[in-house]
């Protein structure tokens, strides 16, 4: 067994490490490569990609798995080795179930997709992208079919990013949270506008870099396993668990668009850094599932970084940093300015409170769109009559409509959007249970001090990477299942003391 359990970390790392090299061709297409690079580069992913596919696949891992069943039944279920070979034949048959030809006409017709979006989105073009996404959506279907028996067609790829979860359980949550949500908005909104012109002066890029830089080293991000680096759209990517990198990027005349992204994407990269080590080149070694990583990127920008609490600390310091422009803004103006709501047309722009609106819209669509009740023809029109319905507001072009995100133009057509709402429910849940465990987190915060937070964090989700689902996770973390109620408590205390709500 002991050689079988060795020859199976030696495949899963090769694995691992054909993706990580991807990952790294990706990071440096989005920052430093020249235009020039572009086609080899995709020829060079594409390689790497099938490389790792044909591994996965490959029957001698299979049979590999059947060998070790028994040895993984005689150890508990939390295990490590128990853990490590679920979650690799959980991969195994995932990948198994689609044949290979498949996932090469997926990939090409996607990789084309991408690059008539770009080109039709400035353009406000959606008639050039339309049969292309009829395409898509028929993929999507071809896709999800691989894996029936399903409850939901969107399930299957639901399941892809955040598993275990279904339209089953999703629906009702998120119709629960969009009947509380809808009256928060209405409240907020029929009073004036917060004014945020503080944020809409010139802050020169040097002094915006380093006092981001500052602020994530102290919430914990550990740049001697990471760096910061320009790009166009700001992500996070993972190489191995001692390198786990941050992108962002600087408007000089908005001061919130890269502090913001900042301490988005280092809740992800300190999510991956706190990983066990010895998980290290497995599939244990990455979070769990896209709602449990969108849970810690928000609860550092949001309910760490756009509190009340941390500003007292962190404002004076700011102010110091931009005397001129900051030194005579109140503290007070400051923080209704980074905390605006407003009826928004763009998702990633938008607050807290109308974000989950945004999302649910394009869940539904999605959904919508798989059950065969919308035509892709019209999508911008259903597209525009829910944004009215939903925040009284409808985008003038499709640019800013239903061609404004790049996931259905750059992949499936389902599954890509529920994380992020699940991820602002659990962010909300899992920091309720940390100031429960440690009511001194708060007054930490007000000090500039997150140890106690970083800690908790660290021990309660960070690192166990992949070994426990979601579900699993959330059970042990919080003592009960996923729940709105901590969520919508955080935003009615904040927002009612912010816009006098009663
Ligand atoms: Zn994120």
């Amino acid at each position: 067994m002991e050689d079988k359990l060795q020859e199976l970390k030696a495949r899963l790392l090769e694995i691992n490490d054909l993706h990580s090299v991807e990952a790294l061709l990706g990071w440096d297409q989005s920052t430093y490569m020249p235009p020039g690079g572009g086609a080899a580069r995709a020829r060079q992913s594409a390689l790497l990609s099938r490389l790792a596919h044909e591994r996965l696949t490959d029957p001698a891992l299979g049979r590999l798995l059947d060998d070790l069943r028994p040895y993984e039944e005689s150890l508990p279920y939390d295990a490590d080795d128990a853990a490590l070979i679920r979650v690799a034949r959980r991969e195994f048959e995932r990948a198994i179930k689609v044949p290979s030809a498949f996932v090469a006409q997926l990939s090409g017709h996607t990789a084309h997709m991408y690059q008539r979006w770009a080109e039709a989105r400035p353009a406000n073009d959606f008639g050039r992208v339309r049969d292309g996404l009829e395409k898509t959506l028929d993929l999507s279907r071809q896709l999800a079919d691989y894996f029936q028996p399903y409850e939901h067609i969107a399930d299957p790829l639901i399941d892809w990013a955040d598993y275990g979860m279904k339209v089953s359980v999703i629906r009702p949550l998120f119709g629960e949270l969009r009947h509380q949500l809808v009256p928060i908005v209405k409240a907020i909104t029929d009073q004036p506008p917060a004014d945020d012109a503080c944020l809409r002066q010139y802050f020169p890029e040097k002094a915006q870099w380093d006092f981001a830089v500052d602020v994530i080293r102290r919430f914990g991000y550990d740049f001697d396993r990471g760096r910061l680096d320009k790009t166009h759209h700001p992500f996070m990517t993972k190489f191995s668990l001692g390198d786990c990198r941050i992108t962002t990027r600087v408007d000089e005349h908005n001061l919130g668009e890269n502090l913001f992204s900042v301490m988005h994407e280092a809740g992800h990269a300190m999510y991956e850094q706190g990983i066990r080590m010895d998980y290290e080149g497995t599939p244990l070694a990455n979070g769990t599932s896209a709602g449990v990583h969108e849970s810690q990127s928000r609860l550092w920008e949001n309910i760490v970084g756009r509190s009340p609490g941390f500003w007292e600390y962190f404002y004076p310091q700011l102010q110091a940093v931009f005397p001129d422009q900051l030194g005579a803004v109140p503290q007070d103006t400051f923080y209704r300015a980074i905390n605006k709501v407003e009826r928004s047309l763009i998702r990633t722009a938008a607050d807290e409170v109308t974000y989950n609106l945004h999302v649910m819209i394009r869940f539904d669509l999605e959904l919508a769109l798989l059950e065969g009740k919308l035509a892709v023809a019209d999508l911008p029109e259903a597209w525009r009559a829910r944004y009215q319905a939903d925040l009284g507001i409808a985008p003038p072009d499709d640019k800013d409509g239903c061609m404004q995100d790049v996931h259905w133009y750059a992949g499936v057509i389902g599954g890509a959007f529920q994380g992020y709402t699940l991820g602002n429910i659990l962010a909300a849940q899992f920091f309720a249970t940390a100031c429960a465990a440690h009511p001194e987190i708060p007054e930490e915060i007000r000090q500039g001090r997150f140890a106690v937070l970083h800690g908790w964090l660290r021990e309660n989700i960070y690192q166990h990477g992949s070994k426990f689902t979601a579900s699993e996770l959330i059970e042990r973390v919080t003592g009960g299942p996923l729940s709105i109620a901590p969520y919508i408590a955080y935003l009615r205390e904040k927002y009612g003391a912010l816009y006098n709500l009663a």
